[in-house]
């Protein structure tokens, strides 16, 4: 405990961490699952430090290894990066390093690890340990799979004597017992976190108007960081424009742009000048911003796995924050011609189309079902919920009304599916209802259908999300394929013959509630004191060319703005403040809040 109170300013370690440490310290083989922000990297940190030694970490992206290492050296640990994006002249700087051994991490990607050159100084400094980070990526179960991580079964034979720690947060089963035999662990200390984090807030809204409202929640979280994740490239850039055009300052991000502009853009997030980012799933993996106190799905995610690892970005300072997915039934049917189109190509494309689809069913109960979200990510885990009201969702927090008069209006929607005979898509089937005056209605007649216009009054993206809610509770079918059409099954015609009723939802009208965690974590905290110190941590993390959070978190700059120290003492006293840090940015943060 002393050298991570010491090196990391940290008061206790969480959950499973100790666990974690000591099969590093005890060199014995082990399967981390941690959910995104438990602290997996310390758990491979700290043992090459009590042990002096050389770890190696094996890490899918250079971002990633960047960001740790810049951490590591701030706080005086000594570590190294060897990837392709060094000058010959660092890289020889780094082998220098490392081959003096006194370097007690250095991360490398998986492609390089078994290039001769780099098998050397491994044997050389007789290592023996290896952390895996990102260990699910040698699954083809899991949600991210990568051929080149399948190699890294061969480290367990060129170094028998190595113990082998795979860390990972995507926790099913499968994916677990892939891991262990792929990396052909000996008899390893498996030890799985918690998957609830209690911190986080949890909303699903029936999408609507997504433009606005993904700007109606960017609006509640006024110079804070908030990322919104959208399904394709073209759509984050609309949602940047949109966002713009309301009046923030929003960049889009996605695979397609630029390495370079890709790179101004996360150091801009990462050095708080940037707020707020729309991006495609390629943003996230390296972005290790603490305070994101907001992540907005404007569409729905493949899987719950994805859902939990792309909201485990907001909070992962342990303070309040906030995940709203903007659902729609019709994500369901996106998603399924995405998938089946994508695996065509793959020679199993049948089972993994299966597994796929399985994955979306999941993911699509989660969006559709009033049931306490913190508990449905819990029990997706195969861990149970113990609370009965969290506290921390729409559902607990009663933020869902009913819409009046639901069965009548279901009574209408579906006599018209009945109407049209079951041979149109929701599109069609709204266009009757509202009474639009198309070419396509006009010429197959169904401007005098008895149903044309009945629901004239209701505005149509509201419409149509009330037929996909429809087809989620299964009052309504859809058939599959690219082209979709509405079916009654029997369920429509009980509710047709009034033997059954129907409930549609919306979000309650007013202001949301400030939850429990969003009160207590501001509690004696000076607002504009901690806003000063914000502005001083931008200005040093821009100086320094370090993200913020390298310098302080907020959960340290709001402990400050409640202790508001003026002596070194008192500092250090500070939530998260080490020595190395009172050095190096003690005296600045003193005198502002001096000044202040
Ligand atoms: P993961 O890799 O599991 O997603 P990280 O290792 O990046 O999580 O840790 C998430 C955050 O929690 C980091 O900011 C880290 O500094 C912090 N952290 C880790 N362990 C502790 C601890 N014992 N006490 C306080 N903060 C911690």
């Amino acid at each position: 405990m002393e050298p991570v109170r010491r090196v990391w300013g940290f008061d206790q370690l969480r959950p499973l961490q100790e666990e974690a440490i000591r099969a590093g310290i005890d060199r014995r083989d082990s399967l981390v699952v941690l959910p995104t922000g438990g602290g997996k990297s310390l758990c491979y940190q700290v043992p090459p430090l009590i042990a002096e030694r050389t770890d190696i970490v094996l890490s899918p992206l250079i971002s990633l290894m960047k960001d740790q290492v810049d951490g590591l050296r701030t706080c005086g640990y000594p570590a190294v990066a060897l990837h392709s994006g060094l000058t010959p002249r660092e890289q020889s700087e780094a082998v220098s390093q490392i081959r003096e051994g006194k370097c007690r991490l250095v991360f490398v990607a998986p492609e390089r690890i078994l290039s001769p050159g780099f098998l050397e100084i491994i044997e050389k400094l007789e290592v023996r340990a290896f952390a895996i980070d990102e260990a699910h990526c040698i699954s083809h179960w899991g949600h991210d799979f990568r051929p080149e991580y399948r190699r890294l079964a061969e480290l367990k034979q060129l170094f028998p004597g190595a113990s082998m720690h795979a860390y990972t947060a995507t926790a099913t089963k499968r994916v677990r017992q892939d891991i262990v035999e792929q990396l052909q662990l000996t008899d390893p200390t498996i030890l799985v976190g918690t998957f609830d984090r209690p911190n986080l807030t949890y909303r699903v809204v029936p999408r609507v108007d997504v433009h606005h409202q993904v700007a109606d929640v960017v609006r509640r979280h006024e110079n804070e960081a908030v990322i919104v994740y959208c399904l394709s490239r073209k759509d984050t850039e609309r949602m940047a424009d949109s966002l713009r055009g309301a009046g923030f300052d929003a960049q889009a991000y996605h695979a397609g742009m630029e390495s370079d502009e890709r790179r101004r853009i996360q150091d801009a997030f990462a050095d708080e000048t940037l707020n707020i980012i729309t991006a495609t799933v390629a943003f996230g993996m390296g972005i290790d911003r603490s305070n994101v106190r907001c992540v907005i799905h404007a569409t729905m995610p493949k899987s719950v796995e994805h859902y939990q690892q792309e909201t485990g970005r907001a909070g992962r300072d342990g303070l309040e924050a906030e995940c709203v997915l903007f659902y729609s039934g019709g994500d369901v049917m996106r998603w399924k011609s995405l998938l089946a189109h994508s695996a065509e190509d793959s020679p199993d494309s049948e089972a993994i189309l299966a597994a796929q689809t399985q994955l979306l069913g999941q993911m699509q109960r989660y969006g559709s079902a009033l049931v306490c979200r913190h508990r449905m990510l819990s029990e997706h885990f195969d861990q149970a919920y113990p609370k009965s009201n969290c506290q921390g969702c729409d559902v607990c927090l009663n933020e869902m009304e009913g819409v009046e008069d639901a069965t009548v209006t279901a009574q209408k929607i579906l006599s018209c599916v009945a109407r049209v005979e079951q041979r149109f898509g929701v599109g069609h089937v709204v266009d009757v209802l509202l009474g639009t005056n198309t070419e396509r209605i006009r010429d197959l007649g169904h401007e005098r259908l008895s149903t044309y216009g009945l629901l004239k009054d209701v505005d149509r993206k509201t419409l149509i999300n009330w037929t996909h809610q429809l087809v989620d509770s299964g009052v309504l079918a859809r058939t599959e394929g690219d082209r979709p059409i509405l079916q009654l099954n029997e369920t429509s015609w009980e509710v047709l013959h009034g033997e059954r009723t129907v409930m549609l939802t919306t979000p309650k009208k007013g202001k949301l509630a400030k939850t429990r965690a969003a009160v207590e974590s501001w509690e004696g905290v000076n607002r504009d004191l901690f806003e000063h110190l914000r502005d001083l941590r931008r200005e040093l993390a821009q100086q320094g060319a370090v993200p913020a959070y390298v310098i302080f978190n907020d959960a340290t700059l709001r402990d400050m703005a409640r202790v508001r120290p003026t002596t070194s003492d008192e500092f250090l006293s500070v939530h998260g403040v080490v020595q190395s840090k009172l050095t190096q940015f003690g005296p600045r943060f003193l005198a502002a809040i001096r000044e202040f």
